[in-house]
């Protein structure tokens, strides 16, 4: 509707006038002033007409005593949407106090269409409180005050809505009035979505203006008399259903423009009395329910009432009501569903999950009672009974001369609300002597999204009392990212989401690189979920160190456990001595090198890390692949025509040289080793190793091996395989390079066939200086004054030759050796070194 004018002759005629008079006009569901007297600017005590308009439009109660606001705020508002006239007597604010107003209003129609309201204020002198003033001015201070009392009774002082009980009057006569114009009569109940937070926020004052400005905005969508104001921030409303969405739609738009825009969203349930014909107070009920089940939503919407909905808040009250009996009757029961190590499948944790096995009900799922234990606060409740149980099994265990595995127990965001659940849980756990490491607590990343450096620190506490905890359900909202790298979780526990979706496009890609991601971190992971054979071995093959799944056991109850341990069952605990050991080989993350090189040389990460690399564990002269990486596993397919995926677990003797030399190189000589070796086509792998660990059981070394790189086969021969060729004539060959100080030592085993051996070294002077050993006692200290880098560079550019004789202790008696050494290249960084024995000449 467009705004109304006046004539300009029109409009001065209005202004001139003495009389208090202002005349309105409802735009858009706004009060719009037209035109103000100049007898209503005087009793505003305004002296500039423009001022007053001004003040008017920004709010037409500014003038208006405190106490009556609500009332005629009201009134005004039934007036001006369902026509009829204006009377109210209030108190208006002047430069020295309130006077007493009377105000009269009708309505005019100047045009077709248009319908202008006209509002007289008679002035009836200054306010006087109760018991003084002349007879007139106190019989107009009783009619003021039994209008309010009046009012105080049936209308909420802060919005000026009906309250409650005036509401259910109001509806029930109203209901029948729908009925009777052949409509459906429909009850609302509206919730303001954060309240609490938004007068935390902005004050309590600020709150009330919101209120108020949404009182407001909902008198003028279905009128003053069909709303009520029924508590905090609730509101209910009842109306026909004809046009409802639209207007709730219309409803959710204007709201966010109230109280200059500082609003909120607001939640709405709905009541169709078509349904079945209930009380009025029933109908606000259903509607209230109905509200309720958008708890978790945050942006303004509406939910109808459903019989389902009925059933769930039914269940839900019988929960609450029984948590307490369902405790100490042993209703409620924990389950446990083991978690197995990837590289060893075997146990190395147990969740612990509750169950409600209710004589009446059946059995009800953690999905049917969680989420209602969490709403009504109690869920502290459970999971504190759920740990009492857990410390009990792990004292039996312990008591038998069993170890027992780390336990996790879930937790809700509940749970930090109740109470403080840090400080309950370690107490708990001191109290029954079982070690804290025990227990490990599990926070799903909902949680942690809510009050993200609140739970922050809450982590921080756990862990730094000693508790592992682990994130769950990650990837199944939204914040995942930055929390990972905010908190330091000690394992993050992947949604079984993942796997369901492992097939759709791009799914094995996800979860490989979060994976990758989580391990770069430093952290360990889990996967839940796991059905198949074929989930486990992807799984393993991208570096999960744990899962959990179907495919190994469902959860299951203690007697269960015990059944399982006399039948046998397949899966074992594992042994608590070897857990750091397969740790460790689960850490290694096969996709970065950094891990396995152990070095910083960006070098090595920049040109290698998508090499191939594999995990192995030797025993004796046997080998088996623990954890590899889909491009080892290319490699050795490729030349050795191995298929790993098919080799399974077992230890079979070293098939390949390459698998029994690197090993061998790796476990004998040290922690890391380089070598090098001649395939039989004429390629040359050129390979690295580290150990990763000893299992203190078996005895099992475990090796990380990685493939830097692969040369063709060349038809010029490289100055190594040169070195190769001559080292079966020398003692030892080295081949040197100045810049770096690396070196590589050939030597070739005296009196075999053997090629000659291979490795690769660091700092060539720092090694020389640590095998002084070798050399004959008297004539170590002239070896090493000409022995040195400085004198060695100076010999080059001055004789281009080093040479130095001396004895060597290696066979246990002194035999004469004489070393040369050369650049491979004038003016080139890399020097060969060849040591030969000449004993039998000097003899
Ligand atoms: P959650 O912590 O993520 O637990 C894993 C859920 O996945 C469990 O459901 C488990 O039975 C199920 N599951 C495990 N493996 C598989 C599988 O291979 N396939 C399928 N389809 N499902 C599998 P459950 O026991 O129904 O628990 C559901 C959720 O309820 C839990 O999710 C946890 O968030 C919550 N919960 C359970 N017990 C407790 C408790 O004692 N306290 C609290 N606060 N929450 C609990
Ligand atoms: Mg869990
Ligand atoms: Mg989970």
């Amino acid at each position: 509707m467009e705004r109304y004018r006046f004539s300009e002759q029109e409009q001065s005629f209005f202004e001139s006038l003495q009389t208090p008079l202002a005349i309105f006009q409802l735009v858009n569901g706004q009060v719009v002033t037209l035109a103000l007297s100049g007898g209503f600017c005087g009793l505003l005590g305004y002296k500039s007409r423009e001022k007053a308009y001004a003040a008017m439009d920004e709010d037409t109660f500014t003038f208006v005593h405190p106490d009556d606001v609500a009332r005629v705020a009201n009134a005004v508002a039934k007036f001006m949407r369902d026509g009829g006239t204006l009377e109210s007597i209030y108190r208006l604010k002047d430069r020295y106090g309130y006077r007493m107003v009377h105000a009269m209003g009708t309505h005019v129609f100047p045009a077709p269409g248009v319908r202008l309201a006209q509002v007289w204020y008679m002035d009836e002198g200054a306010y006087i409180e109760k018991g003084s003033g002349t007879q007139l001015n106190q019989a107009l201070t009783n009619a003021l005050h039994e209008e309010s009392i009046l009012k105080a009774n049936f209308y909420d002082a802060l919005t000026g809505l009906p309250n409650l009980s005036h509401f259910f009057d109001l509806a029930e006569i109203g209901r029948a009035g729908i009925r009777r114009r052949g409509e459906a009569p429909v009850f609302l109940y509206i919730d303001l979505n954060g309240m609490k937070y938004f007068n935390h926020k902005y004050s309590f004052a600020e709150g009330d203006r919101l209120l108020q400005a949404f009182a407001k905005l909902l008198s003028f969508t279905f009128g003053a008399e069909s709303c009520g104001h029924v508590g905090a921030d609730r509101f209910a409303v009842y109306t026909d259903e004809k046009g409802l969405e639209d207007k709730l739609e219309g409803l959710f738009e204007k709201v966010q423009t109230i109280n200059g825009g500082n609003s909120l969203p607001i939640r709405c349930g709905i009541y169709p009395a078509r349904l079945e014909d209930v009380t009025v107070s029933m109908a606000y009920d259903r509607a209230k329910i109905a509200c309720d089940s958008l708890r978790k939503v945050d942006y303004s919407c509406f939910s109808y009432y459903s019989r389902e909905l009925r059933d769930y808040v039914k269940k839900s009250q019988y929960i609450r009501a029984n948590l307490d009996r369902a405790i100490s009757e042993n209703w409620i029961q924990v389950y446990y569903q083991p978690i197995v190590r990837a590289v060893n499948e075997k146990v190395c944790d147990v969740e612990a999950l509750a169950r409600w096995i209710d004589p009446e009900e059946g059995l009800l799922s953690p999905g049917d009672f969680i989420p209602v234990l969490e709403d009504a606060g109690l869920i502290y409740k459970l999971d504190l009974y759920v740990l009492e149980q857990v410390l009990e099994k792990i004292k039996r265990l312990t008591a038998a001369g069993l170890y027992a595995v780390p336990h996790s127990i879930n937790l809700s965001r509940a749970d930090f609300d109740a109470c403080d659940i840090v400080e309950e849980i370690s107490t708990r756990v001191d109290a029954s002597g079982v070690a804290r490491d025990r227990i490990t607590i599990e926070i799903t990343e909902s949680v942690i999204g809510s009050d993200f450096d609140f739970m922050k620190e809450q982590v921080e506490r756990f862990q730094k009392n000693g508790f592992p905890v682990w994130m769950d359900d990650f990837g199944s909202g939204y914040s995942s990212l930055d929390v990972l790298q905010s908190i330091k979780f000690d394992l993050i526990k992947f949604d079984m989401g993942f796997l369901r979706k492992l097939d759709e496009g791009g799914g094995k890609i996800i979860l490989t690189e979060l994976m990758k991601m989580a391990t770069s971190l430093g952290v360990d992971t889990v996967c839940e979920g796991v059905e198949t054979e074929e989930q486990a071995r992807f799984l393993q093959e991208i570096g999960c160190s744990k899962l959990q799944g179907y495919y190994f056991s469902k959860p299951v109850s203690v007697r269960e456990i015990i059944a399982r341990r006399s039948t046998g069952h397949p899966l074992m605990p594992e042994d608590p001595r070897e857990s750091g050991y397969y740790e460790a080989i689960g850490c290694v993350n096969l996709y970065d090198l950094a891990v396995i090189a152990n070095t910083d040389e960006n070098a090595f990460h920049h040109s290698f890390n998508t090499l191939p690399m594999g995990i192995v564990e030797v025993q004796g002269d046997s080998t088996r692949f623990v954890r590899c990486n889909q491009s080892y596993r290319e490699f050795i397919r490729r030349y050795f025509g191995l298929d790993l995926s098919r080799e399974g677990g077992a230890f079979t003797k070293y098939t390949t040289s390459f698998m029994g030399n690197i090993v061998k190189n790796c476990c004998e000589r040290g922690v890391r080793t380089f070598y090098d070796e001649k395939m039989a086509d004429g390629t040359v792998v050129h390979s690295f190793a580290r150990k990763i660990g000893v299992s203190p059981v078996t005895g099992s070394i475990a090796v990380a091996v990685a493939v830097l790189s692969i040369s063709e086969p060349s038809e010029d021969m490289s100055y190594e395989e040169i070195a190769r060729a001559l080292a079966a004539d020398y003692y030892n060959i080295y081949v040197v390079d100045l810049e770096t100080d690396r070196y590589i030592e050939y030597s070739s085993p005296a009196g075999t066939e053997e090629l000659a051996v291979e490795r690769h070294g660091e700092d060539f002077f720092e090694a020389a200086r640590r095998d002084a050993h070798r050399i004959f006692e008297e004539d170590r200290e002239a070896f090493f004054a000409a022995f040195s880098k400085e004198k060695i560079l100076q010999a080059l550019d001055q004789q281009g030759v080093f040479t130095s004789s001396y004895r060597l202790m290696d066979s246990g008696a002194p035999v004469f050796a004489s070393m040369k050494l050369t650049r491979l290249k004038a003016g080139g960084k890399r020097i060969i070194i060849g040591v030969s024995v000449v004993d039998a000449q000097i003899k």
